[in-house]
């Protein structure tokens, strides 16, 4: 059965007209599920009886149940949502002062294969559709009772391998009559899929573009990212200055220190050099090591003295605040979790 979620307000009425039903009733629906946040098509009292039978017959609601939640000593909640096929993901709630930002996971498994990622070395299941990557949000605001103000796309899963249901997604929280949370308070986070950044370019949605750089040169990046193979620095930064000159919006670059490998000042000024003159900003993210991973994280001094390079030589550097690592979930900890396991 489909699952109401998945639709946008514009293809949910073209939806509900294939039933005969007038396009005001979406935007009842979407009231109701985005929010009242109704957990059961009997509860939209506004709908005939008949209608609601037959919205019952015909799609799901796709209710995620809590199969497991774990709070942080800096008030970071991770949850395992069972996705009613068998399968979890992991999503995670961070308090900031500026309010909640969750971070969705947007595959089950991730096909990228990431060095330094524990969601790498687990198979890749399935895309998460949209109204699964939507239902991340509303259930973890049913679980605080509170709104969420920030969305980042960096969980489980390449979110620009998942194309089209992640664009759909955000279009759904973006509208005014859905989870109405803006654009810009939303972040998309890619290891760098060249033809698929230009797509985005051109969807006129206002979010954040982050871009998992992580070294300075294509060996380097190669060692970490296969996806660099694929798709070279030279190219990826060439499909950077054209996103930003076709939004107009800065990008964000993520930068994860590990030591020894890509933390010296050799680095940052390499760096300096690619971003020379682009409307950006860098992310320095301490790394996390993970199980049986070969890179660690870099001393705090490094970390410091990387970022002081960056600022200093024209490039706005920020250190990224580690959030809940002792429940693994801080970046590049989430897993995917079978039910079983
Ligand atoms: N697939 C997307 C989004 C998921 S990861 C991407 O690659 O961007 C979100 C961010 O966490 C990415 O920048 C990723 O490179 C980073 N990350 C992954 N593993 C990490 C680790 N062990 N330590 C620090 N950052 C990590």
């Amino acid at each position: 059965m489909k699952n109401i979620k998945d639709y946008d307000l514009q293809e949910l009425k073209k939806e509900l007209n294939l039933i005969g039903e007038k396009p005001f009733r979406a935007e009842q629906i979407f009231k109701w599920l985005y929010e009242a946040k109704v957990k059961d098509f009997d509860e939209m009292t506004n709908l005939s009886i008949e209608l609601r039978n037959k919205l019952k017959e015909n799609y799901t609601m796709c209710n995620f149940n809590i199969l497991k939640k774990q709070e942080s000593s800096d008030g970071t909640k991770k949850y395992l949502f069972d996705v009613l096929d068998g399968n979890a993901i992991e999503t995670v709630l961070m308090q900031y002062h500026h309010g909640k930002t969750i971070c969705v996971s947007s595959q089950i498994g991730c096909k990228m294969g990431c060095k330094f990622c524990a969601s790498t070395g687990i198979k890749f299941i399935r895309n998460l559709t949209s109204g699964e990557i939507v239902e991340q949000v509303l259930a973890v605001e049913q679980d605080i009772g509170e709104r969420i103000s920030n969305i980042v796309f960096m969980g489980i899963g390449e979110p620009l391998d998942n194309y089209d249901n992640v664009i759909n997604a955000i279009r759904i929280i973006n509208n005014p009559k859905g989870l109405n949370i803006g654009a810009r308070h939303i972040s998309l986070s890619t290891s760098g899929i060249v033809p698929k950044i230009y797509d985005l370019a051109n969807e006129n949605i206002q979010c954040t573009l982050s871009i998992s750089l992580h070294a300075t040169n294509n060996e380097k990046r190669s060692s970490m990212m296969p996806v660099n193979d694929a798709y070279h620095i030279e190219e990826l930064l060439q499909a950077c200055k054209d996103y930003i000159k076709i939004t107009n919006r800065r990008i964000s670059f993520e930068y994860a220190l590990a030591k020894d490998n890509n933390d010296n000042l050799d680095d940052a000024k390499q760096l300096v050099k690619l971003l020379k003159g682009m409307l950006c900003h860098v992310n320095l993210i301490p790394i996390n090591k993970i199980e049986n991973g070969e890179y660690t994280k870099s001393t705090n001094e490094n970390i410091i003295k990387f970022r002081d390079y960056l600022n200093e030589h024209g490039i706005v550097a920020t250190i990224r605040r580690e959030l809940g690592s002792d429940i693994d979930a801080a970046c590049g900890q989430l897993r995917r979790k079978n039910l079983k396991e």
